[in-house]
């Protein structure tokens, strides 16, 4: 059964969808200024762990994560670099999708830009500024903490001697919101500066928090299942983006809420400044393989923080050596026929491990338990000359379930060996002998199929890899 730490309830919760097998899961994507680092992608290869496993377990999954294209940050790094918004953040989504890729994350079913979807963003800051939730000061809109009687409800963070209601501005001097708190859903942007939209209630431009409810609301409906994010996206990030739905709406937005714990370099928090700062890029330029900082990324569960060293990610690099040897090893044994059926049970008892693992709020460290331990238990096995053939074809299957979770063995290497390779054409030679042009054309696409490249010479038949 599984299980999930709900950040909403602070309890662990049994998963029930809201609509039997389907399930519908936003996740807060990059914010595409500069190359993604490596906690980033601890928050993201969570989020790929979560969305193959619950297909694992047989749901439909809608999975929509989205980027952030506009914000402050990314506005005054094109200015900078004298280039218009779309233009900048162009080689950045590209690398984005590239290191995800090669991390071995799925790609999510709906990836919207939040510039494609500022129609969306204004409909509900109108419902808002109808509503009483949002008013205008100095040209921009704000979000009217007070008007939400839930706030705090996610972070658990205690507003009320924060919130000085509607009518009672605060600091004045300081701000130009109701309340220190108050948060802004539209920006206000003068005629000459480049990024801004037009909306009813002025040109200016979104806010980052409004984007994401837009955006989920949009693919997923008022409520949907799970909201994940990193931990310091709970407060106000995901804060805001709930009242700001839930004011519009009247509805729950999300029922269930995941926070991913940080990545910390060597025990300190990753920083440009220290020198301990590390993007995706930088590791592979150092020679690390992606699938040892997979491993080690999931190494740790998501909820506990992750202290990256580079000794860990040697080891890692260690470990998927020897599990990749080990199915090698594996395929390439030469078993007697038949049965063992304890070794049949205790490989299925390792695959129970590993589901009731990751049922438990995604364990992925007792999930690579569960991996190691049957990779141990087949070696002695092996060494013992125990494992038969209908054992074999178990054991691969059972990894193959692992890795469509944990996804570190890589492709499986299905070449052809030159022997495999020579005895069929020599069998097309034959076929062709006899006039058997069928089984010979066979033969032929068989092998192109596999990659292999066959040229009629006057020496005979010649081969080579494409
Ligand atoms: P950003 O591109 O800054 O919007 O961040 C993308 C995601 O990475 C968010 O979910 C953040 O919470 C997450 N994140 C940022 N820094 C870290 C870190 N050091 N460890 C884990 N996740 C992080
Ligand atoms: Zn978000």
């Amino acid at each position: 059964m599984l299980k999930f730490h709900n950040t909403l309830s602070g309890q662990l919760e049994e998963f029930q969808p809201l609509n039997n097998k389907d399930v519908r899961l936003y996740i807060c994507g990059p914010t595409v200024w500069s190359y993604a680092h490596i906690g980033n992608f601890r928050t993201f290869t969570f989020g790929d762990v979560l969305r193959r496993y619950l297909k694992y377990k047989g749901y439909n999954l809608t999975h929509v994560m989205n980027l952030t294209d506009v914000d402050d940050r990314i506005i005054n790094e094109a200015k900078k670099a004298g280039k218009v918004i779309d233009e900048f953040t162009a080689p950045f989504v590209e690398a984005f999708w590239e290191d995800s890729d090669a991390l071995g994350n799925e790609r999510p079913e709906i990836a919207p830009r939040a510039t494609e979807h500022i129609a969306e963003m204004i409909q509900i800051i109108e419902k808002l500024l109808e509503n009483g939730h949002a008013y205008e000061s100095e040209g921009s809109i704000y979000y009217r903490i007070s008007a939400f009687a839930d706030y705090g409800k996610l972070s658990k963070i205690n507003f009320q001697g924060n919130i000085s209601g509607a009518s009672g501005r605060v600091d004045t001097d300081k701000y130009d919101k109701e309340n220190a708190n108050d948060f802004a859903l539209w920006k206000l942007v003068n005629e000459n500066e480049p990024t801004g939209w037009d909306a009813s209630f002025g040109r200016g431009r979104p806010g980052w928090h409004i984007e994401c409810s837009a955006m989920a609301m949009k693919y997923l409906g008022e409520t949907f299942d799970i909201h994940a994010g990193g931990v310091d996206l709970k407060f106000p990030h995901h804060e805001n983006e709930i009242a700001q739905s839930e004011g519009a709406t009247a509805k729950l937005f999300a029922k269930i809420w995941l926070h991913s714990e940080h990545l910390k370099v060597e025990g300190e928090t990753m920083s440009k400044s220290l020198g301990n700062y590390y993007t995706f890029r930088d590791l592979i330029e150092k020679g690390y393989t992606a699938s040892a900082i997979r491993y080690l990324l999931l190494s740790v569960p998501y909820h506990k923080q992750l202290n990256f060293t580079f000794e860990t990610l040697d080891g890692a690099e260690n470990t998927i050596a020897r599990l990749r040897d080990f199915r090698n090893r594996l395929s390439e044994a030469n078993p007697k026929d038949g049965i063992n059926p304890d070794l049949q049970e205790k490989a299925k008892n390792y695959l129970a491990d590993f589901e009731s693992a990751m049922d438990d709020n995604l364990n992925t460290s007792q999930a690579l338990a569960a991996l190691h331990n049957l990779v141990r238990e087949v070696n002695t096995a092996l060494a013992h000359e125990i494992v038969c053939t209908e054992d074999r074809s178990l054991i691969l299957y059972i990894i193959d379930k692992f890795d469509s979770v944990l996804n570190i063995f890589g492709e499986v290497k299905e070449e052809m060996l030159d022997a495999e390779i020579e005895k069929l054409i020599e069998e097309r030679q034959e076929a062709r002998h006899n006039r058997d042009f069928a089984r010979s054309d066979e033969i032929r696409d068989l092998l192109a199929e596999k990659g292999i490249v066959l040229e009629d010479t006057k020496n005979g038949v010649r081969w080579k890899r494409k």
